[in-house]
């Protein structure tokens, strides 16, 4: 709707995200997992492709829309903020905390559900953004891809933009989203999403990832049995609820 208005990229992305921060089936804002001492410690990332700024928090645990943090800093000189410091920034800007850190939607439970959106505007401006309870049972202050711009996100005009989901680890270790932008350079949406086996077959790690090219055109791809994306254009019936499996690796 924000892009059928005429809105802003950057705005559609971080909208959607908050949308799915606040849907507890994903593994992000309210239904994010536990680490290793039972406690939720969430990250999160948003770039504009336009000026190349980027906004991320992590181990915020008293945030309900760490993506809102995230899209708050982007404008600031830090790219990054944590803990203790990204929720009082939070605060300083008026967005809502919660009183105790946020509850493990499912202690002990799933992996992988992280959620993300890229998007372009009527302007040809692209955005990303990336959001996650991280993996469940890790250790407490582990910090994932999600909010590290390069591996769990990217975006630039003129070339696309880029939201990953899987292994955070290998994700970081590969600069996954950065390899993705390098092949988006000169390969077909559909083709540069592919980018993602080789790196991930290498460190026996899964992910998915989810991109548009500089004229909007998506790519989807992951090795990780399963993977949820949805997409909409102008003029186009959203198609939702798709679980994907072309391109697939495996
Ligand atoms: N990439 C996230 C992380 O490692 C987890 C996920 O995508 O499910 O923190």
């Amino acid at each position: 709707m924000i892009l059928a208005r005429g809105g802003s990229a950057l705005d559609a992305v971080k909208v959607a995200v908050c949308l799915l921060e606040d849907d507890p089936l994903f593994n992000a804002g309210r239904g994010s997992v536990a680490n290793a001492d039972g406690l939720v410690e969430m990250d999160a990332g948003i770039m504009d492709g336009a000026t190349l700024d980027v906004g991320a928090v992590a181990c915020v645990r008293f945030l309900y829309n760490p993506v809102e943090a995230a899209h708050a800093m982007l404008r600031e000189p830090p790219v990054l903020l944590v803990g203790a410091g990204a929720e009082a920034f939070a605060k300083s800007r008026g967005i809502p905390e919660a009183r105790e850190g946020l509850r493990p939607s499912m202690p002990g439970g799933r992996d992988h559900d992280t959620v993300g959106c890229v998007a372009r505007d009527r302007k040809g401006h692209v955005a990303a953004a990336t959001s996650t309870g991280g993996l469940a049972g890790t250790l407490a202050g582990r910090v994932g891809d999600a909010p590290l711009p390069g591996c769990g996100f990217y975006a630039e005009d003129g070339i696309g933009a880029v939201s990953l989901s899987g292994d955070g680890e290998a994700i970081a270790r590969t600069l996954l989203a950065a390899r993705v932008m390098r092949a988006l350079e000169t390969a077909a949406a559909s083709a540069a999403a592919g980018a993602i086996f080789d790196p991930m077959t290498r460190l026996a790690a899964e992910a998915g990832v989810i991109l548009l090219d500089r004229e909007g055109r998506v790519g989807i791809a992951h090795n990780s049995p399963h993977f949820a994306a949805a997409y909409v254009g102008e003029g186009m019936e959203p198609v939702s609820g798709l679980v994907w499996k072309e391109n697939n690796g495996r």
